[in-house]
């Protein structure tokens, strides 16, 4: 029996750095103990790739569909429609990633708000969770999502990497936070160590955001700057360190979160 196991509830299983050794990246996440992945979906054919995926690996792997806001300027009545069909499939666990990046600002801020509020609204409509990504945006993205937050389900603000002021919003929006590898990085994800401890136990999930964000801290140092869910002990061992709890406790804690918060069952 494995000791640990573990759910990545963000992976970008469908990048192209994964097209050449797709099978062999989750065969090592499995043997690291990661058995279950939500694989995002950021884009049209990224959400219907994601969904490709997870039906080739059923009940291992689920999908969200969404449009991230890098790309909201693409967004058009289309992407709402099959988004709306999208989120009827029943590997589709979660509408999103959506939200605002006032960070990099590759759409016009206003399209940004326009898009996560149509995208929202596809999270009402669905019943279904919300996958939400906030980067340099949190008035705004606060504002946008108190406006609907009684009339989503669940809601999970993934990648949280913000202040601890604008953790107490979300946790007070009832939100659920997912953390990534950027705890990991000395140079900066420090500020996050002094808070991660007052996430409620039940609010809390972890995630690798593969390919990006590879743990600065893994060792044996690793050459490829590829992030893969193999990696997510190293974000719950910072987790697990910065809240003075066991990995082992903490990683059965956040599993039981994912599988509550998708709604999907243990393999
Ligand atoms: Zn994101």
């Amino acid at each position: 029996m494995r000791t640990m196991e573990m759910i990545d509830i963000g992976c970008n299983l469908t990048h192209d750095s994964f097209d050449s050794d797709r099978t062999q990246v989750l065969e090592h996440a499995r043997e690291a103990g990661v058995v279950q992945m939500i694989v995002t979906g950021a884009s049209e054919q990224g959400s219907r790739d994601a969904l490709q995926l997870a039906r080739q690996y059923r009940g291992e792997l689920f999908a969200t569909a969404g449009v991230h806001p890098h790309l909201a300027a693409r967004f058009t009545s289309e992407t709402e429609t099959l988004l709306t069909q999208l989120s009827k499939e029943k590997e589709v666990v979660a509408v999103g990633e959506t939200g605002l990046d006032y960070f990099r600002d590759l759409s016009p801020r206003d399209i940004q708000r326009d898009v996560f509020q149509k995208q929202l609204a596809i999270g009402i409509s669905s019943g279904l969770p919300v996958f939400l990504h906030m980067r340099d945006a949190h008035a705004d993205f606060r504002s946008i999502l108190k406006e609907v937050r009684g009339a989503l389900s669940d809601v999970v603000v993934h990648c949280f990497t913000g202040s601890r002021d604008e953790l107490h919003d979300y946790l007070n929006l009832d939100c659920h936070i997912g953390i990534t590898g950027w705890i990991c990085d000395e140079r900066r994800g420090t500020h996050m160590k002094g808070y991660l401890g007052d996430i409620p136990a039940n609010r809390l999930m972890i995630e690798t955001d593969s390919p990006y964000l590879k743990p600065r801290d893994l060792r044996p140092r690793v050459k490829s700057h590829r992030n893969e869910p193999r990696w997510l002990p190293w974000i719950l061992n910072s987790v697990s360190a910065a809240r003075g709890e066991e990995p082992s406790a903490l990683a059965a804690q956040t599993a039981a979160n994912a599988r509550r918060f998708f709604r999907i069952s243990g393999l």
